[in-house]
């Protein structure tokens, strides 16, 4: 049993908001009308250091008509684009300023390592840039010829209304601002629920907007369980659901908003996988497969947690592969050089070692980890490469989101496309080959919403999003604002 020590980062630790009893509603820091709290626990040490209120249905309702007022009476909606992309240029800059601390509030709320959350500000501020730069778009009179010639449409692109803006825990800032910033420029009004393992780090972004001048009753945030969520899909005022999490929670809002005929927007689970031609550089592999394959220990939607090895050169795969994992530190979140922190809730924890228990069952052999790692505390599993993995396991087919990658043989590259495009999800992918032009040719038969060829990182200029069971609708992109946005058509002859 070794023990994990934390750096000496009390300093860090001496964070601005543990126990919070306030929601951000009507432009304001206002307390909750009820007594039930949510704690917040350091996966690190399994330690509540933080608390929040769990949002009653008054909270719900009174977050919602803030929306509402704002949307129907308020400037917001009305604003010239490039007025509200102004504002999304203020925002990026106060996110910014927040870096560290919005960083060290993450880590301890979810156990991301600290390298990996002292990027989320400057994504973040990336973004609400990328979406401020879209503003043209909304801007010019979109003017389309009737097909005769004697009239005229004008098209107009209205904000949505009142968007209910639901995140994950993994990446608690930057899946929240991929919903934000798009609401924003198209001038929608928003209320946001983090989700319960975190829900502090997302009073910084709350806090800029708040610095930045948004008008009071624009963006909104409860925080509380599952069931607010529920509430605010449901909820008569919202007129648009953005959600990033789990499959079988996307469904039950899938199926609420079917019956509501309420626009909806899913970014769900994954299971994706790399398809290694037989001339790659592994070593070229070795330097991106953490990042591509196990980012954020393991929870990361997109990552190619399937290795998809050319029989010839398996075993020289699984060798890299094991090298590389092996050699990345597992450690305390906040020790600069951790690669791998533990896993974000007890739950994910128990579920991760559920999974590994499945692998031995069914005959996989890990060759890396395999267990609990060794730790006197925290929700630590030590990093998993598995092999002898068949396509019908459990861990083949099914979102482990924990340390934990397969790798599985391949005959032909006939048979590592069907491979890939043999699971219920199409979010991610990856093609590592020295080829372009094969690479690309892999790349273009995944079924799947992303590829990367030899790396893999999200373009906030392009579209992200899943098939089948991994989502509708997409993010990014001046394909993600339209999800924002209502069209109509104004018809008149000139
Ligand atoms: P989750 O259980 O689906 O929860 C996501 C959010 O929904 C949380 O805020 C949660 O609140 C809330 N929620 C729970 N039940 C709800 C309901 N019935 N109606 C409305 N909202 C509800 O997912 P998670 O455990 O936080 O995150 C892990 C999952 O997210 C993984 O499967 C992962 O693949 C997926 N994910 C997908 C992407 C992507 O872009 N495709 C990105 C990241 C993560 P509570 O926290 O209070 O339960
Ligand atoms: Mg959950």
């Amino acid at each position: 049993m070794t023990t994990l020590t934390r750096p000496d980062v009390r300093a860090r630790l001496d964070l601005p908001w543990t126990h919070v009893d306030d929601h951000y509603v009507a432009g304001a820091w206002t307390a909750s009308t009820g007594r039930t709290r949510i704690d917040v626990v350091d996966p690190a040490t399994q330690e509540p250091w933080g608390s929040v209120p769990d949002a009653t249905p008054d909270d719900v309702e009174a977050a919602t008509a803030a929306a509402d007022r704002a949307f129907r009476d308020g400037p917001w909606p009305r604003l010239r684009p490039a007025e509200r992309a102004g504002y999304l240029l203020r925002i990026a800059d106060e996110v910014k300023k927040r870096a560290e601390v919005m960083a060290w509030t993450t880590s301890r709320e979810n156990g991301t390592p600290i390298t990996e959350t002292l990027g989320a500000a400057s994504n973040a501020a990336g973004i609400f840039r990328h979406f401020a730069g879209l503003a043209s778009h909304l801007e010019s009179p979109d003017v389309r010829a009737f097909p005769g010639g004697n009239a005229e449409s004008l098209v107009d692109r209205d904000p949505v209304g009142v968007c209910a803006l639901i995140a994950p825990w993994n990446f608690p800032i930057n899946l929240v601002v991929t919903k934000l910033a798009p609401a924003l420029l198209a001038g929608c009004t928003t209320v946001i629920k983090p989700a319960s393992p975190t829900p502090l780090s997302l009073r910084f972004v709350v806090e800029a907007v708040e610095a930045a001048g948004v008008p009071a009753g624009v963006v909104n945030l409860l925080t509380g369980s599952g069931a607010v969520g529920d509430a605010l899909v449901r909820h008569p005022r919202t007129a648009k659901v953005a959600f990033t999490g789990s499959t079988p929670v996307g469904r039950k809002i899938a199926a609420a908003c079917g019956e509501l005929l309420r626009p909806v927007t899913l970014e769900l689970g994954g299971k994706s996988s790399a398809i290694v031609l037989p001339d790659a550089d592994l070593d070229a592999m070795s330097r991106v497969l953490i990042r591509s394959c196990l980012r954020n220990t393991g929870q990361t939607c997109y990552i190619s947690t399937r290795i998809l090895a050319p029989a010839q050169r398996h075993d020289e795969i699984v060798d890299m592969v094991t090298r590389t994992v092996t050699e990345a530190k597992l450690g305390d979140p906040f020790d600069e050089d951790t690669v791998f922190g533990p896993v974000a809730t007890g739950a994910q924890y128990d579920t991760v070692l559920d999974y590994l228990a499945s692998a031995r069952a069914e005959g996989a052999r890990a060759v890396a980890g395999g267990h609990a790692a060794e730790v006197d505390r925290g929700w630590f599993i030590e990093p998993t490469v598995l092999t002898d993995v068949t396509p019908r396991m459990r861990v083949a087919r099914e979102e482990i989101f924990g340390p934990v990658v397969t790798v599985l043989r391949y005959e032909t590259v006939d048979d590592a496309v069907a491979l890939a495009n043999s699971t219920d999800f199409g979010l991610g992918g990856l093609v590592f080959s020295d080829d372009q032009d094969a690479a690309l040719a892999v790349a273009r038969r995944m079924d799947t919403g992303s590829v990367g060829i030899n790396f893999f990182a999200s373009n906030h200029n392009a579209p992200f999003g899943g098939r089948h069971d991994s989502g509708l609708g997409v993010e990014y992109g001046v394909e993600g604002l339209s999800a924002y946005l209502s069209y109509k058509s104004i018809h008149r002859r000139p």
